[in-house]
């Protein structure tokens, strides 16, 4: 398909993000830095979107429509040597350096061609942003090295973030759920650490993960109050990975079975003690689930430039079938949702750099330092068990708790998850509206709009289902405030 017939998306030059989205222009004035590496993000994402998914996504698609363990290394490879794997990671530790804003902008920009490539290389920062939750100045540092070490010898290290259960998706995700779920996974206490039992299911990157972080209860009948999270290693004895589930889209990411037989986890993998593992949950997903926000807007962006394009090529009677007035008022009304849609991400992504854990990168002590301090000493052995050291950690925690305090993590699951359900409807809502638009012909194969429809369903499921994230967004706007005047 070519995609150069229109200059528009991801065919129009980059960066064009002051004119995407004009209110940048001031921030730009204020901290120049900070909308360079936006704009850095959005010129990457573009041209490897067009250069490297684009061409192969849908040769992906059909290997992994037949084979659901198929794995396109070379195309891993590829962003790897770009290091959009560790994209997040402050390029003076060997990263990109991308905020929140710049990676909202690189997903947009990647899952527009397409969700289930950009997953196997952007949803590796689970890994990242579990550790940060944690903040535990010695895993966050143990974490960059081997993140960072990784990308120089061109060898993955994949994270997976586990807590659905068979039985148990939504029911793990909030407080009132998790009290009355019974979990298949459990963890003993035994000598030295923890036995864990049961199984984990519809794990992102389970089959390929190193590492996975998840939420393990430690009384079956008690889950919400004895909810853990443990750090397991992959290569423990007792863990394999059962079935990779065949998805109707989003084939190219692989979701899996993660089965746990009398594995054991040493006490140091113990992240959040019993009782402490929703808040490690709602942690992740008060910043992730606005990330889910954007690739759902980057999926209705993708939808919407293959309408404009096949559209503009495909003749009904005498002329194009964009020029028809009900096209063009579609296309408009597309549009219009999608900026109204990337406002809200972007302003969601500026939220999480100001007031979220991600304000850390940006501050001042920390800038300096990276600034002035060498590479080969922010990345020495020495400086790893310095962050190790039990002062600094405290320390660490402390801050980190007086930044991030339970009120803010819940207000960001929030507005998370009004930009979650925002971003992912509209990408089912455009997808629709585009199959509607081009008919049978323009749904074949190769244009990839069926597949957009296909992969925007799923994002209405993960990171709790779109009426789970609705619930939540309710409770927290208008329940709370319908109780306090009850109590009157
Ligand atoms: C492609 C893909 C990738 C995924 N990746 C991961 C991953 O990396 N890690 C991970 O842990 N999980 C992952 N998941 C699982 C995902 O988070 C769950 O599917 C999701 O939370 C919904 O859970 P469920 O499918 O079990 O549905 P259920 O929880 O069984 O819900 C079924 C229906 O009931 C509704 N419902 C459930 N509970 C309530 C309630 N209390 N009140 C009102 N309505 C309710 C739901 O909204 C939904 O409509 C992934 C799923 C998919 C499809």
């Amino acid at each position: 398909m070519d995609y150069f017939h229109v200059p528009f998306g991801l065919s129009a030059p980059a960066p064009d993000l002051i004119e995407t989205v004009p209110a940048l222009g001031a921030l730009k004035k204020a901290n120049p830095s900070y909308i360079e590496r936006a704009e850095a993000a959005q010129k990457t994402g573009r041209l490897f979107a067009r250069d490297e998914i684009l061409p192969r996504m849908l040769d992906i698609d059909s290997a992994c429509a037949r084979d659901p363990r198929y794995f396109d290394w070379d195309l891993w490879r590829k962003a790897n040597q770009k290091k959009l794997t560790v994209a997040l990671i402050p390029e003076k530790l060997g990263g990109l350096g991308y905020t929140a804003l710049g990676a909202t902008i690189l997903c947009e920009e990647m899952t527009s061609a397409c969700m289930g490539i950009t997953a196997n290389i952007l949803f590796n920062n689970f890994g990242l942003l579990g550790s940060l939750v944690e903040f535990d100045t010695g895993i966050v540092m143990k974490i960059i090295r081997d993140m960072v070490k990784a990308q120089k010898n061109d060898t993955p290290v994949f994270w997976a973030w586990a807590i659905t259960e068979p039985g148990a998706g939504t029911d793990v995700e909030e407080a009132e759920a998790m009290a009355t779920m019974r979990p298949s996974t459990y963890a003993e206490k035994v000598p030295g650490g923890y036995r864990i039992n049961g199984i984990k299911c519809f794990i992102t990157n389970g089959s390929l993960a190193h590492f996975i972080i998840a939420t393990i209860p430690m009384d079956r009948t008690h889950p919400l109050e004895s909810m853990a999270t443990f750090m397991i290693p992959a290569s423990s004895k007792g863990f394999s990975v059962g079935k990779v589930e065949r998805k109707c889209g989003q084939k190219a990411s692989q979701t899996a079975e993660l089965i746990f037989e009398d594995v054991f986890i040493p006490e140091e993998n113990l992240w959040e003690p019993p009782g402490r593992g929703l808040r490690h949950t709602r942690e992740i997903l008060s910043t992730t689930r606005g990330f889910v926000g954007a690739a759902g807007l980057g999926i209705a962006r993708g939808s919407l430039e293959r309408c404009v394009h096949y559209t503009s090529m495909k003749k009904i009677k005498n002329h194009f079938l964009i020029e028809e007035d009900w096209v063009l008022f579609a296309i408009a009304d597309m549009l219009k949702d999608i900026k109204a849609v990337r406002a809200a991400c972007y302003n969601f992504a500026l939220a999480v750099d100001t007031y979220h854990v991600m304000k850390l990168f940006e501050s001042r002590p920390v800038r300096t330092l990276l600034a002035v301090l060498p590479q080969s000493f922010l990345l020495s052995d020495f400086v790893a068990h310095l962050a190790a050291s039990r002062p600094i950690i405290s320390a660490a925690r402390t801050i980190k708790q007086a930044m991030v305090p339970d009120a803010l993590v819940e207000n960001f699951v929030k507005e998370g998850s009004a930009v979650k359900v925002a971003g992912t409807d509209l990408a089912m809502n455009v997808s629709s509206r585009v199959c509607d638009i081009v008919g049978l012909e323009g749904m074949s194969y190769r244009y990839g709009i069926e597949k957009c429809f296909r992969d925007a369903k799923i994002t209405q499921i993960y990171e709790g289902s779109n009426q789970a994230n609705r619930i939540d967004l309710f409770h927290h706007e208008i329940g709370s405030l319908i109780h306090k005047e009850a109590a009157i």
